[in-house]
């Protein structure tokens, strides 16, 4: 009998055994850095000349691996044994291949820390960030699991005398998993087991700035007894191999998660017929945000506050479920907007290896050139608060920045930056202020800070966000708790970490007998 579901906890850091974890698991990491990783293909390891670099974000100076590259002759060999282990893969029964998820949770688990630390030195994240985002990876393995056994046996419709009908679903094909540097290890695995745990089978093209912690998930996988060609690993460049991969006339499905012009790139490529293919593509696919907090004018000013700031800095702002806009109501602007700077000055900017630290660096130098872009942009618009400043000389540090008085058109107002910037703007009163929070193409999450029931029932009708939050900060969904997925811009709303997001993979099936 499966135990129900429950989130991972998160580590308690304060806690001497979890701290002395946490830095054997950078020892951990720090005896592997530099080492070469293979493509995997039909359950063999293949090595190229031509290798993806890895280093480390706060230390460029540090490669933290290089990964076998692919071309287009081996993404086609990986698409490939795609096609043929997807005919026996998808006879497998949905128990057994839940198992192999179940087993991979188990063995995270066990290396919870070494995935996090590796995280930390892969992707930048501070203790705290990449313990969730390890978190999150155990828990899209136990939850998908799990959904698959509920959904295994479809779902009843009627059936009149003589006649027996069943409503079923079947997996789709071959599917390409095209996933994000920000949740390099929760939204790879979680979108790639998706996949697996339907019955399809894949091809994961992991984003280049952190391919080490996708191919020692990929590792984990083949540990847990996936069998071969289930799970093919192809690390390699958009324009070579995504684009390769998207038109194949082979591909049966594209689970993308990154930015909004990468995935209408892929939406509009997907849309095409190519010579043999003989279904439409689907396209499951999570973009940006431009997220807002809402502060109303009898709120808790302090939880605004701190909302606000959790929100924009956490994981240095590289989330698209970031607050970059707060949108407060003009009597507590002034107060929310000083206790919003007080705070960000209080935050550590420094290695994310220390525990202290609280936003370690951005990405990479063309995450930090955009950023510091934007800094510039918002000069001119508002009124800088705090930070601005940026240093790129051994790693991609941007302090945490708060821009003041922006007009809701603004530029900084309305385009994704990915980074530790916000900025504040005035409403007049709360239903102004859920029009200036409405007002961007995107509709990914928001929050809502009051104290007021009827606002909190006006915003849940008008407040236009995929994942809306009250009384809370608007990043941080749990897994099985509050799916996770927007409107509009934002993607295809596939509520990842939801009840019905593995359907999604899937096609339902109707069969009819007379008796
Ligand atoms: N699920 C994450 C959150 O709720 C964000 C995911 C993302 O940035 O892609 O904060």
């Amino acid at each position: 009998m499966v135990q129900p579901y429950k989130h991972e906890p998160f580590t308690d850091f304060t806690v001497e055994k979890e701290r002395e974890g946490y830095l054997q698991g950078l020892k951990t990491v720090e005896n592997y850095l530099g080492q070469d990783y293979d493509l995997l293909i039909g359950g063999e390891r293949i090595s190229t000349e031509d290798k993806i670099v890895s280093v480390n974000p706060s230390n460029k100076e540090e490669v933290i691996g290089r990964v076998s590259k692919a071309n287009r002759d081996l993404a086609e060999k990986a698409m490939q044994s795609a096609v043929e282990a997807f005919k026996t893969w998808k006879k497998v029964k949905p128990e057994t291949r839940a198992d192999v998820l179940f087993k991979a949770a188990a063995i995270i688990r066990r290396r919870k820390h070494e995935f996090s630390a590796l995280l930390t030195k892969e992707a930048g994240k501070p203790w705290k960030e990449a313990d969730a985002d390890t978190a999150e990876a155990i828990d899209f393995l136990e939850f998908y699991a799990r959904q698959m056994l509920q959904i295994k046996d479809g779902v009843p419709v009627n059936s009149r005398p003589n006649e027996f009908n069943r409503y079923g679903y079947i997996p789709l094909g071959v599917g390409v998993i095209i996933s994000p540097w920000n949740f390099p290890l929760a939204i790879m695995a979680g979108t790639t087991v998706a996949a697996i745990v339907t019955g399809n089978t894949v091809l994961l093209k992991p984003a280049s700035t952190t391919p080490i912690v996708a191919a020692k998930f990929v590792e984990v996988m083949e540990e847990a007894g996936l069998p071969a060609g289930v799970l093919n690993f192809v690390p390699g460049s958009g324009a070579e191999v995504g684009d390769y991969l998207v038109d194949h006339k082979d591909t049966r499905f594209i689970s993308f998660t990154g930015s909004r012009d990468v995935g209408l790139r892929i939406f509009e490529r997907a849309s095409k017929l190519n010579e043999g293919q003989i279904w439409l593509k689907r396209v499951i696919a999570e973009m940006g945000g431009k997220d807002t907090i809402v502060v109303d004018s009898d709120a808790d000013l302090e939880l605004a506050a701190q909302s606000i700031v959790a929100g924009a800095f956490g994981f240095s702002g590289q989330k698209c479920s970031a607050c970059s806009r707060a949108v407060i109501v003009e009597d507590v602007y002034d107060q929310v907007l000083n206790r919003v700077v007080e705070l960000t000055n209080e935050l550590t900017l420094a290695n994310p290896e220390e525990q202290s630290t609280f936003m370690g660096p951005v990405i990479d130098q063309s995450a930090f050139d955009k950023i510091m872009s934007y800094v510039e942009i918002g000069k001119q618009e508002g009124r800088l608060m705090t930070g601005g400043e940026g240093d790129s000389s051994k790693g991609f540090f941007i302090k945490p920045t708060v821009f003041a008085d922006l007009k809701p058109n603004d530029r900084l107002m309305q385009e994704e930056i990915f980074g530790p910037v916000v900025g504040f703007t005035k409403a007049k009163n709360f239903t102004e202020a859920i029009e200036i929070a409405n007002n961007t193409e995107y509709g990914l999450t928001g929050a809502v800070i009051t104290r007021n029931r009827a606002h909190i029932e006006q915003a849940r009708e008008d407040f236009h966000v995929g994942n809306l939050y009250f009384n809370r900060s608007c990043t941080g969904a749990i897994v099985g708790y509050q799916p996770f997925g927007g409107f509009n811009m934002s993607g295809t709303d596939s509520k990842a970490g939801g009840p019905d997001y593995l359907l999604l993979h899937m096609q339902a099936k109707t069969t009819s007998e007379m008796f």
